[in-house]
């Protein structure tokens, strides 16, 4: 089974109260594709820039990642974000967002891309999400993801593509955030009601929450005392979730979901261990699958 994913593809400078980094590889769909490639064969599809070199692919190559739809832009500049995280770590600014080659980015995917069975519209312009989904056809299964910069500025975008997909899979406080619902499962029927079958609501720390219509399914973090850096926890939570669906054959009833947020939490929690999502560059997939047995020992799923 085969997963395309469109996001940012990008670099990111971060600060912590223990340290900083200037660039590293970062953007939502590179977060994604390095988790999701443990599990099946994923393309990744955006633009970059004259900045983004052999070393950037290299480290995307090592894990199998398909760049054909990975398009240089001749003198453009990679995206770039910049945050800063608090103490609590929970909590960040974003300092910077540039979105440089994403500004004229019209995805024209390759045959390949468009043949996949399970489509993840990884957190970029609502509208690039759109002509993704429409161009990818054959899929099975269709997660979607956002942040508050895309629900403050281009609400009505956003709330038309997400009738268009399975699953969302947002943080919490975005997904009350653009449902202006205080409440955790009232803000996701709101957002049931716009067209998904399924809502996974994303809670940092806590683990993450499944909401379907007559369903409800919450798994805890991973508990890890080694946080670094949670750059990118999100993206490597839903690379876990979505390549774990397509490695079942893009079946995505509530029993495999479940599994597949185990594998989502194992992945996020290698990727706070680290800055950026290095923790995964070299990472094996039985260092995964003793995190998923240690998650099965405390939690049902
Ligand atoms: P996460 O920590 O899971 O929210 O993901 C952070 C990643 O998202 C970083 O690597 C950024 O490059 C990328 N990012 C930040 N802001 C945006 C945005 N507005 N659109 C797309 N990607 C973004």
């Amino acid at each position: 089974m085969t997963l395309t994913v469109v996001g940012s593809i990008a670099f990111d400078a971060v600060e912590t109260p223990s340290g900083s980094r200037e660039r590293l590889l970062g953007g939502s769909a590179v977060h994604f594709s390095l988790a999701s490639s443990q599990f099946a064969e994923t393309r990744i599809v955006g633009p970059v820039g004259d900045d983004f070199g052999e070393a950037e692919y290299e480290i995307l190559h090592r894990r199998g990642v398909l760049t054909d739809d990975v398009e240089r832009v001749p003198g453009g500049k990679t995206f770039f974000w910049a945050g800063r995280y608090h103490r609590d770590i929970n909590n960040r600014d974003t300092l910077q967002t540039d979105l440089n080659v994403f500004e004229d980015f019209r995805p024209k995917l390759s045959a390949a891309s468009r043949a996949a069975d399970v489509l993840f519209l990884g957190n970029i312009q609502p509208d690039l999400q759109r002509e993704v989904r429409e161009q990818c056809q054959a899929a099975r299964f269709v997660a979607m993801d956002s942040m508050n910069l895309w629900i403050d500025i281009a609400h009505e975008s956003l709330v038309q593509k997400i009738a268009l997909v399975d699953c969302l899979v947002v943080n919490d406080s975005e997904l009350r955030q653009l449902t202006d619902e205080p409440n955790l499962v009232r803000a996701a029927h709101k957002a049931l009601d716009l067209g998904p079958r399924v809502v996974i609501a994303k809670q940092g720390e806590y683990g993450s929450a499944m909401i379907t219509r007559d369903g409800y399914f919450g798994l805890t973090a991973y508990p890890t005392t080694d946080i670094v850096e949670p750059t990118g926890a999100g993206d490597s939570f839903a690379g876990g979730l979505m390549g774990y669906v397509a490695a079942q054959g893009g079946d995505a009833g509530d029993p495999t979901l479940r599994r597949a947020i185990a594998y989502g939490t194992a992945c996020a929690s290698f990727n706070v261990e680290g800055f950026g999502s290095e923790r995964l560059y070299a990472l094996e997939r039985a260092e995964i699958d003793a995190r998923v047995a240690a998650l099965e020992a405390i939690s049902r799923f």
